[in-house]
């Protein structure tokens, strides 16, 4: 239904959903893993549509044929964005990774607000506009991803063409405390005014937005019904709206039920036959709380005995941003928080801290997601965090538990079945573990029931659906999500 409403869905983000490779003097293309492709892919081949942006090689290398070629047998046009290195050195190194990501992940501090990185945004966003002014007509929906290019409505919308055009932030937002920092704060959501929609993970991003507008446009008006947002501010008008991202339920719950998967995690349930595992999962990067963590199983050995020999963390850490220097000293921090605590409480037959520094390949994910008593998933501040999710849809055998940072978006929906800690508070994640541990089979399996069960009904084809059903018929739809304020009093009520 929605469908028929545009001619194209036309998807730019910063990188395409593909990996290309020099190999044996030619260039190859392996589509890209991840969920917004497994949501997007099958609509762009329906409709005939097109993917946009940085195919991550040089300026000079020309991969318009291999990438055509590609198209033809994925039935969408992918549609290179080329770049400068120049560039891509202050837009995305510098622009994109030093100042939005820790600015809208409320690491202000960590921000390098150089000039010359805001210029070159601005120049990319100016670019990826263009290109699609050209690849475009006004019967197109362009669909817009990701805080790399918040910029891109308003230089579309510079010129007489017009184009329907929405955004979604993979990210949080903070509040103003934190946004209006940024020297080009006006800029930026003048910016994000010329969409059409604006898609959030959660309601509170949504409504950080809307303090952020208030603080710097004093006749700001809002309306709000259910998921959506009308809002009004000075002579601009915009919709925004919570999408929360989700994963394929039924792609991930028919792997880890594949036989494949069942034979490697028995395996791993025979190396551990009395021991329960605890699963961190997580890219190299300071929002994701790692040293935190590795503190709390420390504490959690230290003040409670019972637990030694009988838990074991399996830690995963994808490697990310490895040549930035503040990526490379995390890193050391890690691998000597797991030296230290292993060569404080390893004994013959138990080494608490297992760590793997890689990228696993699916099946082997999902055979540590299905191992894995607890997953204990505590980000300092997460868009959404969708090793949560795919935890629980693995866990099909309703036997885990899902331990729960509150300041990643998905505590907005799994609040009530996860056990929530507050990252920060390295007594209250021991707690936490060892309320796990001891908890009943009866409450495991109850909570991870309706975990499942919410993530089945909240899927990515229903994020899909719904963020399209709002650019289209502005219709707000039900999605049960908890403000921070609901599920935060629930806990700690003085
Ligand atoms: N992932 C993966 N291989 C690994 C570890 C993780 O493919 O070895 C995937 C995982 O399945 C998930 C994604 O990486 O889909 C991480 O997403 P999340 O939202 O949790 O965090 P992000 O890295 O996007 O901040």
């Amino acid at each position: 239904m929605i469908h028929t409403s545009f001619d194209r869905l036309v998807v730019v983000s910063n990188r395409l959903p593909v990996v290309l490779k020099w190999e044996h003097e030619r260039w190859t293309v392996r589509a890209g893993a991840g969920g917004l492709v497994t949501a997007l892919a099958p609509v762009l081949s329906r409709n005939g549509g097109v993917w946009m942006g940085w195919p991550g090689t040089s300026e000079q290398a020309d991969v318009h044929a291999p990438l055509e070629e590609f198209s033809q047998s994925q039935g969408y046009l992918l549609h290179p964005v080329i770049l400068q290195t120049e560039d891509v050195r202050g837009y995305y190194y510098g622009f994109s990774n030093e100042v939005l990501w820790p600015l809208l992940h409320g690491f202000h501090t960590h921000c390098n607000f150089k000039l010359d990185y805001w210029e070159k945004y601005q120049k990319v966003n100016n670019r990826f506009a263009q290109e699609i002014l050209q690849v475009t007509t006004e019967d197109d929906y362009v669909w817009v991803h990701d805080y790399h290019l918040m910029c891109v409505a308003r230089e579309i919308n510079k010129g007489l063409s017009r184009r329907k055009c929405g955004f979604f932030l993979h990210i949080p937002f903070p509040g103003p405390e934190i946004f209006l920092k940024l020297p080009w704060r006006r800029s930026i959501l003048g910016s994000l005014l010329e969409f059409d929609l604006i898609g959030f993970q959660t309601s509170q991003d949504m409504m950080n937005f809307v303090r952020c507008l208030e603080c710097l446009c004093s006749n700001t008006r809002v309306h709000t019904e259910q998921n959506l947002a009308w809002i009004a501010c000075g002579d601009k008008e915009v919709t925004a709206g919570t999408f929360p991202i989700s994963i394929d339920f039924d792609e991930f719950a028919e792997l880890a039920a594949s036989k494949e998967v069942s034979s490697r995690t028995d395996k791993l349930h025979m190396l551990h036959p009395d021991q329960q595992v605890i699963l961190g999962v997580d890219r190299l990067d300071y929002t994701k709380g790692i040293p935190q963590r590795l503190e709390a199983i420390r504490q959690a050995l230290i003040r409670f005995p019972d637990l030694k020999g009988k838990i074991a963390l399996l830690q995963v850490l994808v490697p990310s941003r490895e040549e930035v220097p503040e990526y490379q000293a995390l890193k050391e921090e890690i691998e000597r928080l797991v030296g230290e605590i292993n060569g404080q409480f390893t004994e013959p037959g138990w080494i608490p801290v297992h760590y793997l520094y890689r990228s696993l390949p699916r099946a082997d994910l999902v055979s540590f997601y299905l191992a894995s008593e607890m997953a204990l998933i505590t980000p300092l501040w997460d868009g959404m965090n969708l090793v949560a999710k795919e935890y629980c849809v693995c866990n099909y055998r309703e036997d885990g538990v899902l331990i729960l940072s509150e300041f990643a978006g998905a505590a907005s929906q799994l609040y009530s079945d996860a056990i929530l800690v507050n990252p920060y508070d390295v007594n209250a994640v021991t707690e936490a573990i060892r309320r796990a541990f001891y908890m009943h089979p009866s409450e495991r399996q109850s909570r991870m029931r309706r975990l499942r069960q919410t993530i089945k009904t909240y899927d990515i084809h229903f994020w899909l659906d719904s963020f399209l059903q709002a650019a289209f018929d502005s219709r707000p739809q039900e999605v049960p999500m908890a403000g921070f304020s609901t599920f935060l009093s629930s806990i700690d009520r003085l």
